[in-house]
């Protein structure tokens, strides 16, 4: 065999694992001729693992290092990754510095990607009859009666071959077993509550003598002739908030429906809801602001790829992406919809669902395993049912066949980034380079833009088009800002809340309006604030608060390892009473129910939401009244749109303002810009009241006057003087490892390798604010990347410096985390 090499054949596969280089296996002549890249293969690995790889590069070059297996099998009749996949995977991989078998890891379903340690377990109530099952089949289906799980390996030594795959594959298909990764994450549908008569009331006659059953209860009489109506003019499911809102029944009328079985409750999912081919036909004309901004895109789409759509909260850019999608659709194009999180965003899911029905696929990365492997098969045949793909950031990853558009929806939320495991991409910037490759064209939407959009946008990159005005001229909110240092000296304050707060609920609260509540509870070590004047200790070398590490009794900075002992007073107005103590939502919630006994009060954020369905069903009653004022931390701010909000209370801005990181200061105005959208989204005028010691701070200023393009100038100017981003580029360096000591010298090791090349651009090393997490010490490098600096150059010295760290006996088990655009 071996002198015959010359002749043989030889493919590069991407293994779901973090390698630096494509492995390579040994092929036949047939093999090679059959095979292509993006089909996937299983082969053997190490001593005795089996992996699902991908093939990558078909060709006649031996590997020097090491003698080439064989491949094991072939999985594939037709490639299951696209060519133009594995480009945007490369682009990833180079880019956030990562390896590609971490891509593939990060864009595949678990069920495509079987191994030997994958756990393969039967479906409890399959039903399957013995005869649709190959024997082999059978054989695995049998064992699994007597035992709840199997391994690969077990599989293998069951059939007495190694080549299992394809009939693991086979069962996954059929419905018969599952894979073990996908027991601990279940994707929790959104369900919404929708109502029927119930079918003892059906008929005509019944429903006569219903109505006259229900003489003495008017309401609920009304509420039943309602639904009546309703279900005859939509012929369409009727849900309990339709119902509210045409009847004027309250949801307690309701629910005496439901309870003495007149009415029948039952809940559909979001995502689930089947079309029968009836969408529904009542387009919105745009107004002429919207009309205009749409022209604007399309020219800017001439000579651009990227337009960047700023257009306040509520102004109806929904509508004009809806009116984009649809010239997509009408050539024939895929439309990718970007959001920053998919639980957050139901009811834009059931938005486009209305227009566009069927064609509306929903990809969550918490499908189970069919349902992706699924959704992966239509949108890679380009299927009349994924032309629209709803997703978020992982979405971005799936095997488009002719992408036309993409729409990048609030680009300027956070979660587009993935920060853990690797690829740690911003799926905004990966979607605009898989744009490009498919020149299609993308659009970021956002009341507040990103800085770093706005200024690329300012720079020509992108286009630039914005909307002022709020849809059907609902005025913007009016923003008022309460000064806590003299509500606390005049004693106007009862806890957390000034009079005028409590002033403004209790009249909301009487009009039958409801009320949101906003108290940010991020951050674990507190920031210094004086009760006086509100004060927070800066750090001199960037724009951040210091931190106090009360073991230390210390301030601290957290990007330059700045430090200083903890002040005796404040310094700026010598008031001793300096204070440590955050507070959080549970503390508001019980305030606000101490202080409005009558209410009905609930509360939002991480605590309350992580049960099955806790998100859906809290959104679900807050939009059907059941809920009077809603207590909650950032999950609030995202595109959500309640009608009967007529105001927001932030608790606390300078909580925000002072977050110990060089965007706070953007951050917070995008946050309480974006809250503040939640109120009065019909006619009436929304009242947002903003408590802070520091009424005259600039964000809060622009915040309540909406000068975006204020702050914007403002915080430009800072970004170059302290030189982050959007000027400079950043990249961490994140050195792990359980030995205190080491980590500490590896940390000096890295940094000083890098300084000697980066000199003064090269930050740290330093402790993060939690040092130690999962019992590893943590220990941060920054590097600060200048403008005319080229990115692909720096990396290549990085990656030198890694690889020289990694040579490094005593380093070897250090484990190094580089992220690229680490914010
Ligand atoms: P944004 O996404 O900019 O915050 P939305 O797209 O959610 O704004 O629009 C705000 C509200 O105005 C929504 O309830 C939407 O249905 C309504 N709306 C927007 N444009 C139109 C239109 N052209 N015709 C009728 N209603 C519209
Ligand atoms: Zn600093």
């Amino acid at each position: 065999m071996k002198e015959k090499l010359m002749n043989s054949h030889f493919i590069d596969v991407i293994l779901p694992i973090p390698l630096q280089k494509a492995f390579t296996y040994h092929i036949t002549e047939a093999e090679a001729e059959f095979l292509q890249p993006g089909i996937r293969v299983a082969v053997p690995f190490g001593k005795s693992k089996i992996y699902t790889a991908l093939v990558y590069k078909i060709h006649k070059t031996p590997p020097t290092a090491y003698e080439a297996k064989t491949i094991h099998q072939i999985l594939d009749d037709k490639p299951l990754v696209t060519t133009m996949q594995l480009k945007h995977w490369e682009w990833i991989s180079s880019y956030y510095m990562c390896s590609l078998g971490e891509v593939m890891r990060a864009a595949m379903p678990n069920a495509f990607i079987i191994e030997s340690e994958t756990i393969v377990s039967r479906i409890e109530d399959s039903i399957v009859e013995d005869s649709e099952l190959k024997d082999e089949e059978f054989l695995i289906y049998e064992a699994l009666q007597h035992q709840s799980s199997l391994k690969i390996q077990d599989v293998v030594s069951i059939l007495d071959k190694k080549r299992v795959l394809p009939i693991i594959n086979s069962l996954v298909e059929k419905g018969v077993v599952k894979l073990g990764e996908e027991i601990y994450q279940k994707y929790t549908p959104k369900l919404v509550r929708y109502v029927r008569l119930h079918p003892n009331h059906k008929s005509e006659e019944k429903l006569q003598e219903l109505l006259e059953l229900l003489s003495r209860a008017k309401k609920q009489r009304e509420a039943v002739l309602s639904l009546f109506q309703m279900e005859v003019v939509t012929k369409k499911p009727i849900k309990v908030s339709e119902l509210v809102s045409q009847s004027g029944a309250s949801s307690s009328v309701i629910k005496a429906l439901i309870d003495k079985n007149i009415l029948e409750e039952y809940h559909i999912q979001t995502d689930r809801i089947s079309f029968n081919g009836e969408v529904e036909a009542n387009e919105k004309q745009l107004n002429s602001y919207q009309q205009k901004a749409l022209d604007e895109i399309k020219t800017a789409f001439i000579d651009k790829s990227v337009v960047l759509l700023h257009g306040v909260t509520s102004s109806g850019k929904t509508e004009i992406y809806i009116k984009l999608i649809e010239e997509q659709l009408q050539i024939g194009k895929q439309i990718l919809y970007l959001l920053p999180e998919i639980a957050l965003t139901i009811q834009l899911v059931s938005r486009l669902q209305d227009y566009f029905g069927k064609k509306v696929a929903v990809f969550h990365s918490r499908y189970s395993g069919n349902e992706r492997v699924e959704a992966w098969n239509n949108i890679l045949n380009n299927s009349e049912k994924a032309q629209i793909i709803i997703g978020a950031r992982s979405a971005l990853l799936l095997p488009f066949k002719d992408l036309g558009l993409i729409i990048v929806d609030e680009e300027h939320e956070q979660s587009f980034k993935q920060f853990d495991p690797a690829p740690r991409y911003h799926a905004r910037d990966a979607a605009i380079v898989l744009g490009n490759m498919f020149r299609a064209k993308i659009l970021l939407g956002t009341a507040t833009p990103s800085l770093e959009s706005y200024y690329n946008a300012s720079e020509n990159k992108y286009g630039l088009v914005e909307i002022k005005q709020r849809y059907n001229n609902v005025l913007m909110p009016d923003i008022e800002l309460v000064d806590l240092a003299d509500k606390y000296k005049r004693k106007r304050m009862k806890g957390h809340f000034s009079d005028k707060l409590i002033e403004e609920i209790t009249e909301a609260l009487a009009e039958g309006f409801q009320i949101i509540l906003f108290q940010n509870r991020r951050g674990f070590s507190p920031v210094v604030e004086c009760t006086t004047c509100g004060h927070s200790p800066q750090c001199p070398n960037c724009d951040v608060s210091l931190t106090y590490h009360q073991y230390r009794d210390q301030l601290r900075c957290h990007y330059c390892g700045y430090n200083s002992a903890m002040f005796k007073n404040c310094q700026a107005c010598g008031n001793v009473t300096l204070d440590t103590k955050g507070f959080g939502t549970e503390q508001i919630e019980e305030e606000v129910k101490a202080l409005f006994s009558d209410s009905r009060v609930a509360r939002m954020d991480l605590d309350t939401t992580r049960g099955k369905y806790g998100f859906d069903k809290l959104i679900n009653r807050f939009e059907q009244r059941e809920i009077d004022i809603l207590v909650g931390t950032q999950m609030l701010t995202k595109g959500l749109d309640f009608r009967y909000v007529k105001l927001v209370g932030i608790l606390n801005a300078d909580n925000l303002l002072n977050f110990p990181d060089f965007r706070a200061h953007e951050r917070s105005y995008q946050l309480m810009t974006q809250v503040s959208g939640r109120a009065g989204r019909t006619d009436l005028r929304g009242k947002v009241l903003i408590q802070t010691y520091n009424p005259n701070h600039n964000i809060l200023q622009q915040v309540s006057t909406n000068s975006y393009a204020e702050m914007y100038k403002e915080q430009l100017n800072d970004r170059y003087n302290y030189k982050y981003p959007p000027i400079f580029r950043l990249i961490k360096i994140t050195l792990k490892h359980k030995d205190y000591n080491r980590v500490n010298l590896a940390a000096d090791w890295y940094a000083k390798s890098l300084k000697q090349l980066f000199k003064a651009n090269v930050l740290g090393p330093e402790f993060p604010p939690v040092s130690r997490i999962r019992n590893l010490y943590n220990k941060n490098i920054l590097i600060k990347i200048p403008p005319g600096q080229t990115l692909g150059k720096t990396k290549e010295a990085i990656q030198k410096v890694d690889n020289s760290f990694n040579a490094v006996k005593d380093f070897r088990a250090v484990r190094v985390i580089i992220n690229v655009d680490n914010y």
